[in-house]
């Protein structure tokens, strides 16, 4: 059987190495993993690991999680400050504790038992960004921008500051992003990996779909395997990931179901969504993938699949789904 892997379009600068990985007879697990750290590793992707855009006080804050569609064992970290590889770290949570998710200062506590390498998230380009949108955010309140910028050092004595900047600094055009990498391995299993720095200027400590196993992401070799990316909100209410694996269990095609779990995500009133994409497998080696949003369809409406024999990863489309004109039910 051949292995293949899909991810994300911001997932191309990994899906080279997860394909090696299983060309050397690897297992899905290391796949998605060594693929996604090469896209936490860049600075040039503003919306995982390093490089990624900071919350409201400008610090960087991480989401990741993994799964294994043959266990169903599933680690997920969230809110993770200083550490790199987000998903590495859900990786152990998943082998290493009794546990399947840790947040904040106890995830980076654990990091430090492991041994993993301190770094700054927060590079000059993401910093100058997050500083311009500040300025033109608060619109020249000067006072605004020169308490934001001293929060950080005295954030427990302003938490109504935060909540209030937080919605000053919403940004009606933000530019989202997280990287999804599914693989299924040449003995039929499969994984998943989600990481993110989540919504841009987000309150301190929010957690998005991503580290919510069922919300951004779920595997299970007997019916198949989806990842979130988009407003990861409206995912969370909905529980897609684990949607798109249900609708498949009850008999129904990939296409249908990433169409009916998108679908459920349309229905819900959120002023904020500019959509979201579902990027899924089925048991059978079928992949595809779908968007909300004709806006954000019109922005990029694209993942990446690269199967073992193939020299080269291939881009292609995923379909928009739109609640005012629903696909017909094949
Ligand atoms: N889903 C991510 C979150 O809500 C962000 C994104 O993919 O745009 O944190």
């Amino acid at each position: 059987m051949n292995g293949f892997v899909v991810a994300s379009r911001n997932g191309e600068l990994g899906i080279g190495a997860a394909i090696e990985v299983l060309r050397r007879g690897g297992s899905a697990l290391d796949a998605v993993e060594a693929g996604t750290r090469l896209v936490e590793a860049s600075e040039a992707d503003t919306s995982v690991g390093r490089g990624g855009l900071p919350n409201v006080l400008g610090e960087v804050e991480l989401d990741a999680s993994i799964m294994d569609g043959s266990t169903r064992a599933a680690g997920a970290v969230g809110a993770v400050r200083d550490y790199q590889h987000a998903i590495t770290l859900a990786r152990r949570v998943m082998e290493d504790l009794p546990h399947v998710t840790l947040a904040g200062p106890g995830a980076e506590r654990f990091a430090a038992a492991l041994g993993m390498d301190r770094t700054t998230l927060l590079t000059p380009a993401s910093r100058e960004l997050w500083r311009t949108h500040m300025v033109e955010r608060l619109g020249g309140d000067a006072e605004a921008v020169r308490s934001l910028l001293a929060l950080p050092d005295r954030a427990d004595d302003e938490p109504a500051a935060v909540a209030g900047h937080v919605r000053r600094m919403l940004d009606p055009n933000r530019n989202t992003g997280t990287v999804n990498f599914i693989a299924r391995d040449q003995d039929g299993h499969i994984a998943s990996a989600v990481s993110t720095s989540g919504w841009e200027w987000k309150h301190p400590g929010r957690l998005g779909d991503t580290p919510l196993i069922g919300a951004g992401n779920y595997a299970d070799d007997r019916y198949g395997a989806a990842t979130c990316t988009g407003h990861g909100e409206v995912t969370t209410r909905c529980g897609t990931a684990r949607s798109v694996v249900l609708y498949l269990k009850l008999g129904m095609s990939l296409v249908d179901s990433l169409t009916e779990a998108a679908l459920d995500t349309e229905t819900l009133d959120d002023p904020q969504s500019g959509g979201i994409e579902i990027l899924a497998v089925d048991r059978d080696g079928g992949y595809a993938a779908v968007i909300t949003g004709a806006d954000r369809a019109e922005q990029d409406a694209t993942f990446v699949h690269q199967s073992t024999d193939m020299a080269e990863f291939a881009v292609l489309p995923r379909r928009l789904i739109s609640a005012e004109a629903p696909p017909k039910p094949r």
